[in-house]
């Protein structure tokens, strides 16, 4: 495995191995790995000649920088869960390397139907933040097939439009969120949660699949849907909802009846630790 923090060296090695015919493939992540991000790589493993990794805390995506400082980091136990893994490159850039004119670049770039909603609403700057160093990174790294988790489901959906939109000559991969027994979606951020908060996060999850039961069972409105989901996340003290929402899945326009494919999206603070989730179910 190699480790490779500079744009050239990386740029030189896989020069040669696409001169060779390799085919690339791309998992973009932001450290302290756990199964999620180890699932993306075993599906890019399945379908490339050669797996680069990259591991990189974007501070254009954080709103709050104390949000920024507080993510979670262990490159260490990254790089032994890589090898173990035989992925072939990892690319760890510094933020000098990826924005030296400073992370606010003065090119902005919107996908308002995709963006203006859900994380977008609230995390001001945030997805803008993200196209940002995925476009600086496809450029630098060239994949032919990059991985994106359903569990940043709005994030997957606007990759792939920025990709068409761009013509990036790379094929994106969604993969389905990688859960604990109890259901909470794995997230680095689950690191900062106490033994309380990680109980009452659980509430997440289950609040989902309660409301897919309830849908099922009886004809219902997004209105009760969305009171349903409420009242079994404040039934923990520690939860406090940022957004509920109910959306088409395949596109996330706004949705006045529930059929077909429907995706809930939720974001919570579980103390001070904000968690996102999602989940997607026809009816
Ligand atoms: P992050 O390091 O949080 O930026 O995540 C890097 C990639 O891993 C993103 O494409 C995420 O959607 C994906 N990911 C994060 N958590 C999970 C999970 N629990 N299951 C599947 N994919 C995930």
């Amino acid at each position: 495995m190699k480790v490779i923090s500079t744009i050239n060296e990386i740029k030189d090695l896989l020069t040669e191995r696409k001169k060779e015919g390799k085919k690339i493939g791309f998992v973009p992540t932001m450290g302290y790995l756990h199964e999620g991000h180890l699932k993306l790589m075993e599906e890019c493993k399945k379908v490339s000649d050669l797996v680069v990794v990259s591991i990189f805390v974007n501070p254009a995506q954080f709103n709050d920088i104390q949000d920024y400082q507080k993510y979670p980091r262990n490159t260490e136990r990254d790089l032994k869960l890589c090898e173990e893994l035989n992925i072939d490159i990892v690319f760890l850039p510094s933020v000098e390397e990826i924005y030296p004119e400073g992370p606010i670049s003065t090119l902005k770039m919107r996908i308002p139907h995709l963006m203006d909603k859900l994380c977008g609403s609230h995390r001001h700057g945030h997805f803008e933040g993200v196209i940002m160093v995925i476009g600086r990174l496809f450029h630098v790294i060239q994949p032919n097939v990059a991985f994106f988790g359903k569990k940043d489901y709005q994030q997957y959906l606007i990759v792939k439009e920025f990709v068409k939109e761009l013509m990036f000559p790379i094929e994106i991969i969604g993969v389905d969120t990688v859960r604990e027994s109890s259901g909470l979606a794995k997230s680095s951020r689950n690191a900062r949660l106490n033994s309380e908060e990680l109980e009452a996060a659980t509430l997440i999850y289950r609040s989902l699949k309660i409301a897919e039961e309830y849908c099922r069972k009886k004809a219902t409105t997004i209105e009760e849907l969305t009171q349903v989901i409420q009242e079994v996340l404040l039934t923990s003290p520690l939860i406090r909802v940022e957004y509920i929402s109910i959306l088409n899945a395949r596109d996330l326009m706004e949705i006045f009846e529930l059929k077909e494919e429907i995706f809930i999206g939720i974001a919570v603070y579980v103390g001070e630790v904000r968690l996102i989730d999602n989940h997607i179910f026809k009816v």
